[in-house]
């Protein structure tokens, strides 16, 4: 086969080890910045404290009130306190929601940002924002909302819950998976999202007998981190667009739409991209499909596997496969609205894909 493909990476520095949240201060000082604004959500508000403590002077205030799918109004006064305080950077340590607060940052007042991941949503890896206003959540792609550096310190997620860590593993590999199949996927996303999977996937079964295991820890965010620049360089297809849809309008754990969507998304494309299938099945280290491999991960390490037990309303799976399909996305197979909808009672009742 001639290749032929066209390929952007966008990277943040990235500065990875166990303890590595001590050079917080040296990296902004790397940045040149002197007045930064801490962010967090309210549950990690005494990490953010911490951060506050190693930046010393560096330190002009703290925002702790980061929420799911940055509401504008946080957003909102999260702007005005930086700019009532000068701030000239911003440090977001958490997960996906407080990244998402620091790249609304950057969009405006505009403020570069530091990221420390502590879950893997692998959004600190991504140019693409989302903001939520009247319940209904806008999203784009900026360069500009790329935090300029990411510091991955696995010892701040010894003490994430094992339940969310299986679902913030399985964010990560939605990510790479849809990126394996994505129509601008290239070899050189390929192997990160191989990668991805495979370390993603390979950390659970150790972070189940200890969550405290400092080297699964690592492997877990290193996955996390591939899987994430999967994301920022692909266009992603059904399964995001059905969490996307599930989520915002049923208002569904976003978490937990991806354990109990992905292997049915995942059947669902199969046929089209049996290639990718492999690719994945491989990555996660089974000798069953992908789709299957998926559901038994999940069920193996506690998570959901159906809509029904994360509060899906079965009277409401017509109104989402209408919505699911109402915008043309590109997706391997055609979205076709009665598959759709059958895709969708399978996940309502937690069929394992065959
Ligand atoms: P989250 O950031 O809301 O975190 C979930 C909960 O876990 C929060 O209450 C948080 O305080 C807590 N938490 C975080 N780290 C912890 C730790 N180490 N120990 C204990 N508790 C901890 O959720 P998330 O799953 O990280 O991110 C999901 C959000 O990210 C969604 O809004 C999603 O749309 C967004 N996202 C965006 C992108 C992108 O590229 N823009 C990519 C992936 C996800």
């Amino acid at each position: 086969m001639l290749l032929d493909f066209r390929l952007q990476l966008r990277l943040p520095r990235i500065v990875f080890g166990a303890g590595t949240l001590e050079q917080v201060r040296a990296e902004v000082e790397r940045l040149g910045a002197r007045r930064a604004l801490v962010l967090s959500t309210p549950g990690q508000a005494g990490l953010a404290a911490r951060v506050a403590e190693l930046l010393g002077d560096l330190a002009v205030g703290r925002f702790a009130e980061a929420a799911m799918h940055v509401p504008v109004e946080g957003a909102k006064a999260a702007a005005a306190q930086a700019r009532s305080l000068g701030a000239d950077i911003a440090v977001a340590i958490g997960g996906g929601s407080t990244t998402g607060l620091g790249k609304a940052l950057a969009l405006d007042p505009g403020l570069p940002a530091i990221a420390v991941p502590t879950t893997y949503a692998g959004s600190e890896m991504t140019t693409m924002w989302g903001l939520t206003e009247g319940g209904a959540k806008r999203t784009g792609r900026d360069p500009k909302v790329m935090p300029r550096t990411v510091i991955y310190d696995p010892t701040l997620s010894l003490g994430l819950p094992f339940a969310t860590t299986v679902v913030s593993a399985v964010n990560a590999i939605a990510h790479a998976a849809e990126g394996l199949y994505a129509p601008d996927r290239n070899p050189v996303v390929d192997l990160l999202a191989e990668e991805g999977i495979r370390r993603s996937a390979a950390a659970l079964p150790i972070l189940q007998g200890d969550p405290r295991d400092l080297a699964a820890r690592g492997e877990a965010l290193l996955g996390a981190c591939l899987c994430g620049a999967v994301m920022g360089a692909i266009t992603v297809g059904l399964h995001h667009k059905l969490c996307h849809t599930l989520g915002g309008s049923f208002g569904l754990p976003h978490a937990e739409l991806h354990t109990v969507m992905l292997p049915q998304a995942l059947a669902y494309n199969a046929p089209a991209v049996p290639e990718a299938m492999a690719r994945i099945a491989a990555a996660l280290g089974v000798s069953t499909s992908a789709p299957a491999g998926l559901f038994d991960l999940a069920m193996r390490h506690g998570a959901a596997t159906s809509l029904a037990a994360i509060g899906m309303n079965e009277a409401d799976l017509d109104r989402a496969a209408e919505l699911a399909t109402q915008t043309p996305y590109p997706n391997p197979r055609p979205l076709e609205r009665a598959a759709i909808r059958e895709l969708l009672q399978r996940a309502f009742e937690g069929e394992r894909p065959a």
